[in-house]
């Protein structure tokens, strides 16, 4: 297995954590060019949806609804919690972001929506993007004749930085 791993963060400190992120990203996404995919997607872009989905698109760091509220709720006044999961919700129905439900209590937004797996450290929280050099559907025994319309892979486990604190 090939892994090709991005350090993409959420924790508590997310701030801190995606000033990191944003060194890290070679170009930012133009938000003409996002308020583009609204629109073609049949989304109006409403200043609270297109700072929602500007917010998750180039912050890849896997945030929940939580952290796209508070990261927006001072430039947005009006926003509230319910409309930011909403949009998001909207987004994913679209197929402009996936929700990742590792947990059913943890559901997180990632605007990379294309195939990759993703690893949970359970200590600090942290969700690391890594590829599947090769088609893992093609390993999977026992759903002859069946239609496959998404996969996800999740692994949980500990970083490198929290399996080196202990
Ligand atoms: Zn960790
Ligand atoms: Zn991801």
């Amino acid at each position: 297995m090939e892994v090709n791993v991005k350090w993409f963060y959420i924790c508590n400190d997310f701030r801190n954590e995606i000033q990191q992120t944003h060194k890290k990203i070679d170009k930012m996404i133009p938000r003409s060019e996002l308020k583009k995919e609204l629109m073609e997607a049949g989304i109006r872009p409403s200043v609270q949806r297109l700072a929602i989905y500007e917010f998750v698109k180039n912050n890849p760091i896997h945030p929940t609804a939580d952290v796209v509220y508070d990261a927006l709720r001072d430039e947005l006044g009006s926003l509230s919690l319910t409309t930011v999961y909403n949009t998001l919700k909207l987004f994913v129905d679209a197929g402009l972001l996936q929700m990742l439900t590792i947990d059913d209590t943890f559901r997180c937004f990632d605007g990379d929506t294309s195939s990759h797996a993703h690893f949970r450290c359970d200590d600090c929280g942290r969700i690391v993007d890594f590829r599947i050099k090769n088609n893992f559907l093609a390993m999977v025994d026992g759903l002859n004749g069946f239609e496959i319309k998404e996969a996800q892979l999740y692994l949980k486990g500990l970083c490198p930085l929290c399996k080196n604190k202990k």
